[in-house]
């Protein structure tokens, strides 16, 4: 092994960037990995393309759409809007922390990425208006400057490596000594730490401890949560909406119908999503294409793509993303038989719906096509709900809380069973929120890296009177 490294960070999206900057900037030096596979979105060693399927009863096959997400500096949120929202405190009910602990961390995020709504267009103002008509309290969606958030990572404590780790190494009492990696020609390296934070996001993050035998006694994988994000459009006839002029960030949401905010009795499921009519930017062929999902043929005729594009000035939309429960069944495990290019099993996902999805959805498409209506949509439509097993925003699979028998890490992702290893990112989130998950898993990067180099100053007194 090389010579021993403090702290290695494996990933540099926006929980591993944070994590590296704290702690050089406490003086801890960080090695940090991450593969760069320019101009690819996503490393072959990395993030290989997953198997998914429904139910253990099917085999699983090779996903046909790619994992959303990059691997790069600054990771998938360089694809994102980026709206930047606190998660609404009901949905933190069961975490081993509250709202209030985070709340200096969500604080120092939104200063150091300059989060702030955009400005209001005539689409998000006329929806303002509908919100205020149908009795709702409309608010303008909060969004982070730019997706790039690498610029943090110039810092002389950093050094940045192309490489993907492949194991990380523990000795026989458990603890963590190093990491195996793959550089981009293909090299394998060993480097010796002591501390080793996965910050590799959800799906790959958890296939990384799975590769390196770190199980959580049969919890690491289990719980995958997805926000199935989806949409409700409505025809607006004659009217030149203008949703191009402005990037995604800009929008209106209400939250009403989110969390415990409304009542639930007889609905048949809990939790809601916060509900946005947000901008579209430039307008693609993937956009027409999901837009025209769901469309009526009495509507569009033979062509529903083509429809859309006639009609794309005039169609606004709304959207949700819905709270899911964490259920056993839904998880990430090793695939037996499909492999990467570094002859590493990829990561099989087993996901479904379930009732309460389902209920959830026609609930708050209702809600939406009622806002749309305020807001003069004649047609609406929306597409059918899919499982989305690979969607935008994931999470769980690594749980934290203050139980190992149900947890595998704690509020600040250290492993109970693990010495050494912490673990960032949505994947310790016990629950989704019914909003984007990316400042809150910021804030609880910056509050863990605080805690690791508290305690690396307690240790170091007592390593020097050794
Ligand atoms: C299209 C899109 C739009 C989105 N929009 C929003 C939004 O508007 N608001 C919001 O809140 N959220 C949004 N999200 C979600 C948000 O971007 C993610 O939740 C966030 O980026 C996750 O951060 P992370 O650091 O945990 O993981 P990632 O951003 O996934 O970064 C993980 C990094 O780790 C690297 N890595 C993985 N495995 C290894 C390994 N073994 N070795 C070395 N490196 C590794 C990866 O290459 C990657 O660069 C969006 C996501 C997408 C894809």
């Amino acid at each position: 092994m090389t010579e021993a490294t403090p702290v290695v960070v494996v990933g540099l999206g926006p929980a591993g960037v944070i994590v590296s900057r704290v702690l050089a900037g406490a003086g801890i030096p960080v090695l940090a990995l991450q593969p760069q596979p320019e101009p690819a979105h996503r490393s072959p060693t990395a993030s290989p393309p997953p198997t998914v399927r429904r139910s253990p009863a099917e085999t699983a096959a090779p996903a046909r759409a790619p994992h959303q997400g990059a691997d790069r500096l600054g990771g998938s949120k360089h694809l994102a809007a980026p709206q930047s929202y606190r998660l609404d405190p009901g949905a933190f009910d069961s975490w081993p922390l509250s709202i209030d602990e985070l709340d200096g961390y969500y604080r120092r995020v939104e200063r150091a990425f300059r989060v702030a709504p955009r400005p209001e267009t005539a689409w998000t103002a006329r929806m303002h208006a509908a919100a205020l008509s149908i009795g709702h309290a409309p608010f303008a969606a909060p969004a982070a400057a730019s997706g790039d958030t690498s610029a943090l990572l110039r810092h002389p404590g950093i050094t940045v490596v192309d490489a993907t780790v492949t194991r990380v190494i523990r000795d026989s009492s458990g603890a963590v000594t190093g990491v195996e990696s793959i550089d981009a020609s293909g090299q394998r390296h060993r480097t010796a730490c002591r501390t080793v934070v996965v910050a590799g996001g959800v799906i790959a993050g958890i296939r990384l401890l799975l590769l390196s035998g770190i199980t959580g006694g049969g919890l690491v994988g289990s719980g995958l949560m997805s926000h199935n994000a989806f949409t409700v459009n409505g025809l607006f006839p004659g009217v030149d909406l203008g949703r191009d002029r402005a990037g995604a960030a800009s929008a209106v949401a209400i939250s009403e119908f989110e969390g415990d905010r409304f009542d639930h009795a007889g609905l048949g499921f809990t939790g809601g999503s916060v509900l946005q009519a947000a901008m579209t930017g430039p307008r693609t062929a993937a956009w027409r294409e999901a837009c025209a999902t769901g469309l009526p043929s009495a509507t569009a005729g033979d062509d529903p793509v083509a429809w859309i594009r006639r009609h794309e000035s005039s169609i606004g939309t709304v959207w949700a993303q819905p709270d899911q429960l964490a259920r056993p069944e839904n998880r990430v495990d090793l695939d037996p038989t499909h492999r990467d290019v570094a002859g590493d099993p990829v990561a099989r996902v087993t996901f479904d719906l379930a009732d309460d999805d389902r209920l959830r959805w026609r609930f708050l498409a209702d809600r939406m096509r009622r806002w749309l209506e305020a807001a003069g949509a004649g047609t609406t439509w929306a597409a059918p709900i899919e499982p989305q097993p690979l969607g935008t925003h994931l999470y769980g699979g690594v749980p934290m809380g203050a139980d190992p028998a149900t947890s595998v890490v704690d509020s600040f992702g250290r492993a109970h069973d693990t010495p050494g290893l912490v673990v960032v990112g949505s994947s310790t989130f016990p629950s989704t929120g019914g909003r984007g998950p990316v400042e809150t898993i910021e804030a609880l990067a910056w509050r863990t890296a605080e805690r690791l180099a508290r305690d690396a100053r307690r240790a170091a007194p007592s390593a020097r009177s050794r």
